[in-house]
């Protein structure tokens, strides 16, 4: 067993977020105001992203953007994460899908003042959907290249993968998006299995996974990724609420990281979960038994695999090696 870890410990270990959606980060105050607030049942993905949409499909103005923007800072201060790679799917939003530069804007005001309080870096990752047409796909990086807004640091792809990954359909997109100098993360391995893992490594050229974890499937392609260094985003309890593992116990993360696959712990929808980054390192120290080496070099993934620009990642690695060292 590791040592006694303290709920204060964890909060203060420098980290980042990388795994973290603007959809899954709405509190019910701003979609509902004084109305009640529906509690759904959510245990399947299909669901999930279905209760996503009614939430996102109330959120009409730049205040209420901004209002979700300024809460996901102050979550991740109290978190100790330093940095966060959001990932905003315009797709689920019906107001603002057609006006991408309106809705970056009315999140970049809010973070960039957190940020000068002291609070995270955050680096936005534009999604496209599983669901998308090739054409569709390759129109939304369009409009991120044409934006060109500092806010935006990466593509990412999600959503469903149980009607097929179809890679091929997004090659273009993301080889369009890495010519352009934008950072490339895509779900991969939680409702697709291993093969799913290597097409976006191997087609989509993915410098990080989020989840990932179904590569455990394929011992030869978890050799691979640990041989390679490619980063898996987790989000545990994620994973348990939408029954891609059976219990934290049985969850692959740590058989991964002892085959030297870089692992970081995230949120991945924490307000839809009733969840916070430092419970999710908690919960998981406690099923396998971590101590502070072990919470340390998932802290260190987290902001060597995060998109922020080689000064701060330095800057982070940096405030984590003191921190360590007290
Ligand atoms: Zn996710």
């Amino acid at each position: 067993m590791g040592v006694e870890l303290d709920r204060d410990w964890i909060a203060a270990l420098p980290k980042a977020e990388v795994h973290l959606h603007l959809e899954g980060c709405i509190p019910g105050h701003v979609v509902f105001g004084s109305e009640p607030v529906p509690d759904p049942e959510i245990d399947n993905l299909a669901d999930l992203l279905a209760h996503l949409d009614t939430l996102c499909g109330r959120i009409e103005r730049a205040d209420q953007l901004g209002e979700i923007a300024r809460l996901v800072g102050q979550r991740a201060s109290a978190a100790g994460a330093l940095h966060v790679d959001l990932i905003v799917n315009p797709s689920h939003w019906p107001h603002w899908r057609d006006r991408l530069g309106a809705m970056v804007d009315a999140l970049d005001g809010p973070l960039a003042e957190a940020e000068q309080d002291g609070g995270p870096t955050v680096g936005l990752c534009v999604s496209i959907s599983r669901t998308h047409r090739a054409g569709q796909a390759e129109e939304l990086v369009d409009r991120v290249l044409e934006l060109a807004h500092p806010r935006i640091v990466g593509l990412s792809i999600d959503g469903n993968e149980a009607g097929g990954s179809h890679n091929e359909r997004f090659v273009k997109a993301f080889d369009h998006a890495r010519a352009a100098g934008l950072r490339r993360c895509a779900h991969a391995g939680e409702s697709s299995g291993p093969e799913g893992v290597r097409e976006a490594v191997e087609m989509l050229g993915a410098e990080r996974i989020d989840h990932g974890i179904r590569c455990i499937g394929d011992p030869g392609l978890v050799a691979d990724l640990a041989r390679r260094g490619v980063p898996l985003d987790v989000c545990p309890t994620s994973n348990v609420v939408l029954g891609i593992v059976d219990d934290l116990a049985s969850h692959p993360l740590e058989a991964l990281r002892l085959a030297g696959v870089p692992v970081s712990l995230n949120t991945d929808d924490p307000l839809l979960y009733g969840i916070e980054l430092v419970g999710e390192y908690e919960r998981t120290a406690a099923a396998f038994g971590w101590g502070r080496a072990e919470l340390g070099g998932v802290a260190r993934t987290s902001i060597e695999s995060c998109f922020a620009s080689p000064d701060r990642r330095a800057a982070l690695v940096s405030e984590l090696d003191r921190f360590l060292a007290r």
